[in-house]
């Protein structure tokens, strides 16, 4: 029943039992984690063929001893297999190392510091430097431009992606905005896909915004549905060609969540004019990347077919912890008004909106038992949620048994704060 209908007397009454029920969590003496977005020990174990599958044949497809230095941009085995994961051509892909973040954190680095297309363009000569970031978001995206002392202005987010509205009239009314941050498929935290009028708009900002402006499209879990049947994502690298703004859009994908998180390969695709200004600046970095881990990855998989089939293992292992979250969710919360949830078909988090002014006090109470819940704020740029009602849940890692627990206390903790506050 919504609290919004319940008698002040109702209310005492399930708040007593939600106090009995919470004391007697604080009395299990719990230790649980639902704030860490990495895959769980048995997806790992999914690639552990990898290890010597090389079998001492380190010679690429164009008779290089991948063992040895050089290849800055990778291995063309492996730009034709991960192209196609970024929806790019083999000649628009980099392959890099092991983290999409430090390839993000190089784009905008190099464009900040040395410009998109030389040192005329360096974004920093132009003083104050501004960045969309649709929210709620990736937390790691939004202190790349902390890092770098790039002003953050929130956007909102909708079912169908960032709201597009606002972000045509922001870029059109400020010439410091440089970009916007972008998670398309399955969005981190809300776990929606952008619509095909989103990518399309989001295609033709280059025209509005100029030759300086980058989408940085962080496509991080393009293969990461639970089930096939998942929504696709709309090309942006097809749309752009149409527009003529090839040179807007940098894609990102790695294999942090399909191998090994510390030990996979990072990739990125975008107009061969910006691959070759980005070149320039990495070639001062690295003399090349971890060749004989991109091999190994391209004999692992086969075909883009065999990592498709690689990562429906990965969802029958994620999706039963994804449907026990939302179980709790439907079973406890469920009409009662004091909180709504996304029901994501893919990615890595479940996005929660409790009531405005309460997510601190909810990560509070549960942390008061034992249950760390990520941060409130996380997900916004600068950790401020100015609504604080957001929490990111993240069922990956957590064994079945210990995110049954984890949601047990999640669902009283919500219900405890709600019926407090109704009560003030
Ligand atoms: N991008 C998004 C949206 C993520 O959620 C994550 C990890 O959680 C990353 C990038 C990190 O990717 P990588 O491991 O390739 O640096």
């Amino acid at each position: 029943m919504s609290i919004d209908q319940a008698s002040a007397q109702d209310l005492q009454a399930q708040l007593a039992d939600l106090e009995k029920q919470y004391n007697a969590f604080e009395a299990a003496n719990l230790s649980l984690d639902l704030t860490r977005g990495k895959p769980n020990s048995a997806q790992l174990d999914l690639s552990n063929s990898m290890d010597g599958i090389l079998n001492s044949a380190y010679v690429t497809r164009a008779g290089e001893d991948c063992r040895n230095y050089g290849g800055l941009d990778g291995l063309a085995e492996a730009k034709e297999l991960f192209s196609k994961v970024l929806g790019v051509s083999p000649q628009e892909t980099l392959i890099g190392g092991n983290a999409s973040l430090t390839l993000m954190f190089q784009t905008l680095a190099f464009a900040h510091l040395f410009g998109v297309r030389g040192a005329d363009s360096a974004w920093i000569k132009e003083g104050v430097v501004k960045f969309l970031c649709p929210v709620p978001g990736y937390d790691r995206h939004f202190s790349v431009c902390e890092e770098l002392g790039i002003e953050m202005i929130p956007v909102a987010m909708t079912d169908q992606g960032p709201d597009m509205d606002q972000v045509e009239a922001l870029v059109k009314a400020d010439s410091a905005i440089k970009g916007i941050w972008c998670v398309p498929r399955f969005s981190n935290p809300t776990g929606i896909v952008y619509s095909d009028d989103v990518v399309d708009r989001i295609a033709q900002l280059g025209k509005i915004a100029g030759a300086h402006f980058r989408v940085m499209w962080d496509n991080a879990y393009a293969v990461h549905a639970l089930h096939r049947e998942a929504p696709e994502l709309a090309n942006i690298m097809d749309a752009a060609r149409r527009y003529g703004t090839e040179d807007s859009v940098i894609i990102f994908g790695s294999t942090s969540k399909i191998t090994f998180a510390g030990a996979g390969l990072a990739f990125m695709g975008t107009s061969e004019e910006n691959l070759k200004y980005f070149k320039k600046h990495l070639g001062m970095v690295t003399i090349g990347p971890d060749k004989v881990n991109q091999l190994r990855h391209v004999k692992f998989f086969g075909d883009f077919d065999g990592l498709m089939t690689h990562m429906d293992k990965h969802a029958e292992l994620l999706k039963p912890r994804f449907d026990a979250v939302l179980q709790h969710l439907e079973d406890g919360l469920k009409g009662s008004d004091m909180g709504g949830w996304t029901v994501p078909e893919g990615g890595y988090f479940i996005s929660f909106d409790c009531l405005p002014g309460l997510a601190k006090e909810i990560i509070a109470l549960a942390a008061a038992v034992g249950v760390k819940l990520t941060p409130a704020g996380a997900t916004f740029p600068y950790g401020l949620d100015p609504e604080d009602k957001n929490i990111r849940l993240a069922p990956s890692f957590p064994a079945l048994s210990d995110i049954n627990k984890t949601m047990e206390v999640f669902v009283v903790c919500v219900k405890l704060a709600s019926i407090r506050l109704k009560l003030q």
